[in-house]
């Protein structure tokens, strides 16, 4: 499955945000949720959806979608180099397919910082540089088979300058993604190099929680990431309210002004951001958001039900989460209303969709 690598320098709140992250169940009680390893924590995504379908389909059973967050070693400069625990970190950043870079804005005295200064700004300077460095090695250790090939005609003279393009950007200090993202780049040109600043980031600042609400601070520290998305939260908050009970966490959450808790902004962004959307089942038995890539198929989301699925697909029944709430469940209505769809094999599921895939065994 897809994962996001939480990096940042240490002593920002990493582990404090991870541990909350791997706790946060309190808003899920029966959700499934599970740690595999020590650093890797697998999220419910908050969905106000299921509850409200798992209510008129009268099942207790809410089977959530899920994001993984990897806890990636703190980095220092020199990484790319082999600094510290340098290889490895970048060894574990590779295997990631989204970076999540947790950056320190709160100011504690006590609390030691690496650089000496609380500056986000360079602190992403800082952990960027590294993986922009190892991203010219990677391209540099390329290049010699990648001119002979050319020479050769292995390779067409458009790739070759996709590379030199991509190390260009690179050159002047800025992430494959950032270029992407302004449309200055086509990232998927290089995809086979898997560069590590392609990958998508998101930037999450850890401010004080007196600053949860100073939306100036934010949108000062939100433009100089921008278009990557950035999240505010307080590591130490977020860790206080996975403590809480569902009642108890709310009114904390709304006693702070927010609406949401920064895990939960964070576990959607992180979906979104893994290209990632769900289709629903609901029944008696239960009510699941399924997993899938956005732009899959109907019998390509059949699929992730079961591969029988995928290979018998007769075709889709179908009605929008919308629809199916405005019936308030009753399928004679909803078909009574023709707002039961049949789809066929090239239908694109819409995110929100509920399913009953026809099949053949
Ligand atoms: P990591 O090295 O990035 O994993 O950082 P930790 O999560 O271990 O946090 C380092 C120290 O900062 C710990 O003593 C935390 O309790 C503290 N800390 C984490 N988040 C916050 C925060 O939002 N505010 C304050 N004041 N301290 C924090």
């Amino acid at each position: 499955s897809l994962t996001i690598g939480i990096v940042g320098l240490p002593n920002v709140g990493k582990s404090t945000m991870f541990n909350a992250l791997t706790r946060n169940n309190v808003l899920a009680e029966n959700y499934p949720f599970a740690t595999i390893e020590p650093n890797t924590g697998i999220v419910p995504l908050p969905d106000d959806r299921l509850p409200i379908l798992a209510k008129l389909v009268h099942t207790e059973k809410i089977v959530p979608a899920t994001v993984t967050f990897v806890d990636i070693a703190g980095i220092v400069k020199g990484a790319s180099e082999g600094e510290g625990l340098g290889n490895k970190f970048l060894a574990n950043i590779r295997e990631a397919d989204a970076i999540c870079e947790v950056v320190r804005a709160f100011e504690d005295d006590d609390i030691v910082h690496v650089n000496g200064k609380v500056d986000p700004a360079d602190d992403i300077d800082t952990i960027n540089t590294e993986l922009i460095l190892a991203d010219l090695q990677t391209i540099e250790n390329a290049l010699p088979k990648l001119e002979k090939d050319l020479r050769g005609r292995k390779i067409e003279p458009a790739y070759m300058d996709a590379v030199k393009e991509a190390k260009t950007i690179l050159e002047t200090g800025e992430t494959i993604d950032k270029a992407a993202r302004e449309g200055r780049f086509d990232k998927e040109s290089v995809y086979d190099l898997h560069l590590m600043s392609a990958k998508p980031f998101i930037y999450v600042f850890n401010v004080d929680d007196s600053e949860l609400q100073n939306k100036e601070l934010q949108a000062k520290l939100a433009a100089s990431v921008a278009p990557a998305p950035a999240i505010f939260l307080n590591a130490q908050f977020e860790a206080d309210l996975t403590e809480l009970d569902e009642d108890d966490a709310r009114e904390m959450l709304a006693d702070a002004g927010l609406e949401e808790s920064g895990l939960d902004q964070l576990a959607r962004v992180g979906y979104d951001t893994l290209g990632l959307s769900t289709f629903l089942t609901a029944g008696e038995k239960e009510v699941r958001a399924w997993q899938i890539h956005k732009g899959y198929t109907a019998p390509q989301a059949a699929g992730v039900i079961h591969t029988d699925f995928e290979k018998g697909f007769i075709k889709a029944d179908i009605v929008s989460y919308d629809d199916f709430v405005a019936a308030e469940g009753s399928m004679a209505k909803i078909k009574e209303e023709g707002k039961l769809r049949q789809e066929g094999r090239d239908y694109v599921m819409q995110d929100g969709d509920i399913v009953e895939f026809k099949f053949n065994v």
